[in-house]
């Protein structure tokens, strides 16, 4: 039996801590501690480690009736057959992987509160710890682009880098050195899983888990290949073109099937998704397929009437001002916006109109507005006396 083991000291809480400050340490400490936000191999090897036993502290301490019997009889309690789930004790806490977020070993934390420090420089790959048994499929990865706004609008081809993992061509993916083959495991017999008795107080348990010699595999490479260490897989950096449609907005993703980390033991690839995040424009602000600015004009266009250049992606176009626009009116271009996604048109432009105030008048100007205000009826400020007879 293992020496049992501490998780008040592994979550760094209190014997007396609540459920709350239980949930708060477990998620700290798995973000820190995720594999896959490790630098290098042995960073990710030592944070493996601790990420399963950071889960296994806070599976138990977060569930009522475990902790309780942690708190009598110690951790060996899960092994002794006390825990009381069935399916519980194959997987064990050996076996780790994702699937223990979503359900499983009932561990409640937000998956996109972890991916989310993992993902956040722009590229990061999934948590592919320790599930041995059979092939895996390879973890979907995620990249960020930045594009301009006028590349969402029309389009573009852009090449990424992405590091991956690869099937290692030397071995085939089966990690044992080319020209020998994994042998059988002699402990499991192959099957993957054994049975274990304990003695207890409680009396004698019985229990299957997952094969601690060859992971669950049921085979040992005993010649493992050079160049992946036995793995199968092996970093790889790899450029690749993504072709942007016309019309993408900000947050859409791009899939590309197969284009993520290989899988395992022949399992398919995963998935990459690269996800746009479009620039802003310093004129336009786009909503759907349509597109928005504010146009400034003179005083004396918007009371007389006249056209008005304004901007749109392409070359500048020209509006219609009748005479006697207000301010905050709205004038549209149709058509001249977003290229619909799907090949179908495209949007609008629409102007707000603004107003244009001349910061400096000469005299002369100054004068004929007066007089206009005079005509209009309205009381205007005359200037003081000298300033006015020079
Ligand atoms: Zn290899
Ligand atoms: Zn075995």
């Amino acid at each position: 039996m293992a020496e049992s083991k501490d998780y008040y000291k592994i979550l760094g809480v209190s014997k007396d801590a609540t459920d709350e400050q239980i949930k708060k340490a477990f998620r700290k400490l798995a973000k820190e501690n995720h594999p896959d936000a490790q630098q290098d191999e042995a960073a990710k090897k030592q944070a493996e480690v601790k990420f399963k036993e950071i889960n296994e502290a806070y599976s138990v301490l977060s569930d009522k009736t475990k902790r309780a019997q942690y708190d009598r009889f110690g951790s060996n309690f899960e092994q002794a057959g006390f825990g009381g789930q069935g399916g519980y004790y194959s997987n064990g806490f050996g076996g780790f992987d994702f699937s223990g977020f979503n359900g499983g070993m009932g561990i409640d934390i937000d998956l996109d509160d972890i991916l989310g420090s993992v993902f956040g420089g722009g590229f990061g790959g999934g948590f592919n710890s320790s599930k041995k048994q059979g092939p895996t499929k390879g973890a979907d990865l995620r990249y960020n682009m930045n594009i301009t706004f006028e590349e969402a609008a029309f389009g573009t081809t852009k090449q990424i880098n992405i590091t991956r993992n690869e099937k290692c061509s030397t071995c085939g993916g089966s990690g044992a050195k080319p020209g020998t083959n994994p042998v059988t495991c002699d402990k499991c017999n192959g099957r993957g899983k054994i049975q274990v008795t304990q003695n207890t107080i409680m009396g004698t348990f019985s229990s299957v888990k997952t094969c601690d010699k060859c992971g669950g595999s049921g085979k040992i490479i005993q010649t493992p290949c050079d160049t992946c260490s036995g793995k199968g897989i092996i970093r790889k950096s790899k450029k690749i073109d993504i072709n942007i449609p016309a019309g993408i907005d900000n947050g859409q993703a791009i899939s590309l099937r197969g284009e993520g980390d290989a899988g395992k033991k022949g399992g398919i690839s995963g998935d990459l998704f690269v996800v746009v995040n479009v620039l802003s424009h310093p004129i336009f602000k786009r909503k759907g397929y349509d597109i928005y600015a504010d146009v400034k004009v003179p005083y004396t266009k918007l009371v007389l009437g006249g056209k008005v250049k304004v901007p749109t992606l392409e070359e500048d176009s020209e509006i219609n001002i009748p005479e006697g626009t207000q301010v905050g009116s709205v004038f549209k271009i149709k058509d001249k916006g977003i290229p619909n996604i799907h090949g179908k048109g495209r949007g609008n432009i629409e102007y707000t109109v603004k107003i244009d105030i001349p910061k400096r008048l000469n005299d002369k100007q100054k004068d004929i507005l007066r007089q206009f205000a005079d005509l209009m009826g309205e009381e205007v400020k005359i200037p003081k006396k000298g300033f006015w007879s020079k």
